[in-house]
C-alpha cells in the first residue's frame, strides 16, 4: 500500500500502482469525470501513470491553469497528427501549450500550410478527437529515438533528442501517431469536442533567424463547445477594443514612420487626456507629501554606470550620443532612478526631514525590436508616472500603507475593480543572492506583508520572486473582458543608495543608508491609456472624458442658442462642443454615439423657449429636457461618483 496526501491535507492509502484516476475515482465519480491531469510530488503526471511512492498528489480539472495547459498540450498532437495525415512529409518540430490554446511549428517542406487550409484541418482532428484515444507514454533509449526521426528525415527532432540524455526520452503514443514528447495529458483525445485554428505565423527554428523559417499554427480548443463560441466572442469584443484602432478613431495618438517605430505622438484630444491623468495623480500625490522633480531625458553614460544600468541596458539599448568638441558620452535615460539619486544627493539631510518623496513625470526610452513593438503597449519612449522615496527603515511600514493608498485611489478612480497583488520575496534557501542586511530584508518583507493585510488587499506571496535588490508588490488589474494586466509597481532597492552612497544623519549622529522605493501606480501613461482603453472602449470615466457633452443643434436657426449653452456649461468647466453641421438630428446623434460622447445635449425651438437643453446619455438614451444648471448637477454627481477626494 501507499500513502497518497491530498491538496486538503487528507491523507489515504491505495495499492501500489493506482493511478491519480484511481484516486479520483475513490472520491467522487464526478471528480474522475471530470479529472484531466495530475501533479505527484510537484512533477507533472499522467492520469494512468501508476503510482508507486507515498506522495502528494493534485488533480486538476479545466478549472484548473494545470489542466488546461494538459489540455492545450494534448491538442497540439492531435493538430501535428492531423497535419501528418493531410501533409505527408511535413516535418514536426515543437507544439507546446501557450496562455491561451497552442501551436505546433511545422516544416512543410515544398507544400504550403495557410489560413484557408484551417477547415479541412479542423475537421481531421476533430475526427481524431471522436476516436476518443488514449494517450500513452512509453520510454524510449536514445538510439531508438533517434532512429525513428532519422528514418523520418526530421532532422529537427534528431536535433532535440542529441541534447537528450539517454534514460530520460519518452514519446507520447496516440492512435497512430507517436511524438517526442515529456508528458502532461488529459486521459483520451475524446475530451476535445471543440477546435479552432486561429492564424499562421512565420517562426525560425529554435527563434534563431540565421535558422530555417518554419510555418506555425495556432490553435485552441475547447471540452465544449459552448465554450469555444464565448471564447471566439471575447475575441471578436477584444477586437473591437484593440486600443490601436479605439486611439485612432477617438483621435488620442498616432505613429509616424518619419518619426520612427515605437514612438507615440499625441494628438491634441490625446495630449489633454494625459494631462487630466497627469493633474489627478499630481494633485493626489501633492496631498500624499510628494514633491515634483524634473529631470533631463539624457545622462552621462557614466551616471548609468554607477546605478548598474549601464550593464542592463546599455549594450543593446540606444547607441551614445557624443558631444562634438568635448568627448563626453551621454545616453537616452532607461529610468529615472538615477537621476532622482542625484537630486537626493544635492544636500546632507537628517532623519527628521525623511522620508524624501520625488516624483516626476519621466520619459525614459529602452530600445525594443521592431517585431515586439505593439501600439503602445510596447514602445521605445514612454512616460513613466514615477517617484523615489527615501525613508529610514522605520519608515517603510508607513510609507507601504500610504503607497497602496494611493494606488487603490488611482484603481478607484478610474473604474478598476478587479484586481489582486503579488507580493514577491526572497529565496530563504538562497541568501546569498540579495544585497542589504538579512535584518532590513525582514524588516521591508514584513513592512509589505503587513501594509497589503491592513488595506485589505487581495495578495498572494510568491518566495523566491523577488529582485536580488529588495521584494517588492505588485498589481493585476483584470479588465472588462477578464483579461489580466500588470499594472503600478511598488518596490524597495536597497541597491541604488549604496550604489550613489546615499545617506543620512542618524538619531546616533552617525551616518546610515537611506532605504529607497520605486513607484509607478500606472506604470507608464502609454500603457495605462492602452489598458483603459482596452476596459472602458473609449467610455472613459466622464471626469477623464476628451469631450463630456456635444450641443447638436436641429437647425441652423438654433446656432445661437447653442453657443449660449456652451458659455453656460464652460462656467460649470464642462467639456462640450457644438455640432451646427447642417444634418438631419438624428445622423448628429449618430456621430456623437460613435465618437463616445457621454452626453448628448439637443437645442431646437422648445428649447430655446423653455432655456433648456433635451439631455441623451450615450448607450442610454433621452433623459428629458432640463435647465443647463439641472444638467451641470447630473454631470457633477457623476463624476463624484467616480473621483473621490484622496
Ligand atoms: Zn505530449
Ligand atoms: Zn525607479
Amino acid at each position: 500500500m501507499i500513502k497518497i496526501t491530498l491538496p486538503d491535507g487528507s491523507v489515504k492509502e491505495f495499492p501500489k500502482n493506482s493511478t491519480p484516476m484511481d484516486v479520483a475515482k475513490s472520491i467522487s465519480e464526478g471528480l474522475a469525470r471530470n479529472v484531466i491531469s495530475a501533479s505527484f510530488n510537484g512533477t507533472t503526471v499522467e492520469t494512468a501513470t501508476p503510482l508507486t511512492t507515498d506522495g502528494n498528489l493534485t488533480l486538476f480539472t479545466w478549472n484548473d491553469a494545470a489542466g488546461k495547459k494538459a489540455f492545450w498540450h494534448s491538442s497540439a498532437h492531435v493538430l501535428a497528427q492531423a497535419l501528418e495525415e493531410l501533409y505527408p512529409g511535413v516535418k514536426l518540430t515543437i507544439g507546446p501549450a501557450i496562455d491561451n490554446g497552442f501551436y505546433y511549428d511545422v516544416d512543410p517542406g515544398d507544400q504550403s500550410i495557410s489560413e484557408k487550409d484551417f477547415p479541412a484541418i479542423e475537421k481531421k482532428m476533430l475526427d481524431i478527437a471522436r476516436g476518443k484515444y488514449d494517450y500513452r507514454m512509453r520510454s524510449v533509449t536514445k538510439a531508438e529515438a533517434l532512429d525513428y526521426y532519422k528514418k523520418q528525415h526530421n532532422e529537427y527532432k534528431v536535433e532535440l533528442i542529441e541534447n537528450l540524455e539517454d534514460g530520460t526520452i519518452t514519446f507520447c503514443d496516440h492512435s497512430t501517431f507517436s511524438d517526442l514528447c515529456r508528458g502532461g495529458h488529459i486521459p483520451n483525445t475524446g475530451i476535445i469536442k471543440a477546435v479552432k485554428l486561429l492564424n499562421t505565423a512565420g517562426a525560425y527554428w529554435r527563434g534563431n533567424e540565421n535558422n530555417k523559417q518554419l510555418t506555425r499554427i495556432y490553435g485552441i480548443s475547447f471540452p465544449k463547445q459552448k465554450e469555444l463560441t464565448e471564447y471566439l466572442h471575447l475575441l471578436e469584443e477584444a477586437k473591437k477594443r484593440d486600443h490601436r484602432k479605439l486611439g485612432k478613431e477617438l483621435e488620442l495618438f498616432t505613429f509616424s514612420p518619419k518619426v520612427g517605430q515605437g514612438l507615440p505622438l499625441w494628438l491634441p484630444k490625446g495630449a489633454a487626456l494625459r494631462e487630466r491623468l497627469e493633474n489627478f495623480l499630481k494633485k493626489a500625490q501633492k496631498k500624499a507629501g510628494y514633491e515634483q522633480v524634473v529631470s533631463p531625458h539624457i545622462g552621462q553614460k557614466e551616471l548609468y554606470v554607477t546605478s548598474g544600468h549601464y550593464a542592463k541596458y546599455g549594450e543593446d539599448s540606444f547607441q551614445p550620443i557624443h558631444t562634438p568638441h568635448e568627448g563626453e558620452e551621454f545616453l537616452l535615460k532607461p529610468m529615472n532612478c538615477p537621476h532622482h539619486c542625484e537630486i537626493y544627493n544635492a544636500r546632507p539631510w537628517s532623519y527628521k526631514e525623511l522620508p524624501k518623496r520625488y516624483a516626476e513625470f519621466g520619459t525614459v526610452y529602452r530600445y525594443e525590436q521592431s517585431g515586439e513593438l505593439h501600439g503602445l503597449t510596447r514602445v521605445r519612449g514612454f512616460t513613466q508616472d514615477d517617484a523615489h522615496i527615501f525613508c529610514t527603515p522605520d519608515q517603510l511600514d508607513a510609507e507601504f500603507k500610504n503607497v497602496i493608498d494611493l494606488v487603490l485611489y488611482v484603481f478607484g478612480s478610474l473604474g478598476f475593480e478587479n484586481f489582486t497583488a503579488q507580493v514577491s520575496l526572497r529565496d530563504p534557501e538562497n541568501p546569498g543572492k540579495y544585497i542589504g542586511s538579512n535584518e532590513n530584508w525582514e524588516k521591508a518583507e514584513q513592512a509589505i506583508i503587513n501594509a497589503a493585510k491592513e488595506k485589505g488587499l487581495n495578495y498572494v506571496i510568491e518566495t523566491g520572486e523577488a529582485a536580488f535588490y529588495g521584494p517588492k508588490l505588485d498589481f493585476m488589474v483584470k479588465d472588462a473582458l477578464g483579461r489580466s494586466w500588470q499594472l503600478g509597481t511598488i518596490q524597495v532597492d536597497y541597491n541604488l543608495p549604496e550604489r550613489f552612497d546615499l545617506s543620512y544623519k542618524g538619531s546616533d549622529n552617525e551616518l546610515h543608508r537611506p532605504v529607497m522605493i520605486h513607484r509607478a501606480p500606472f506604470g507608464s501613461i502609454e500603457r495605462f491609456v492602452a489598458i483603459l482603453l482596452e476596459h472602458t472602449a473609449g467610455n472613459f470615466p466622464l471626469w477623464l472624458m476628451p469631450d463630456q457633452a456635444i450641443i447638436l443643434s436641429i437647425s441652423e436657426k438654433y446656432e445661437k442658442y447653442a453657443e449660449k449653452v456652451l458659455n453656460l456649461l464652460e462656467n460649470y468647466e464642462i467639456r462640450a462642443l457644438i455640432d451646427n453641421r447642417n444634418e438631419t438630428i438624428g445622423k448628429k446623434i449618430r456621430e456623437a454615439e460613435m465618437n463616445k460622447i457621454p452626453y448628448m445635449l439637443i437645442v431646437g425651438e422648445n428649447e430655446e423657449k423653455e432655456g433648456t437643453i433635451s439631455v441623451r446619455k450615450h448607450g442610454e438614451g433621452d433623459l428629458g429636457a432640463i435647465t443647463v444648471d439641472a444638467f451641470a448637477k447630473i454631470v457633477e454627481e457623476e463624476i463624484n461618483r467616480t473621483l473621490k477626494q484622496f
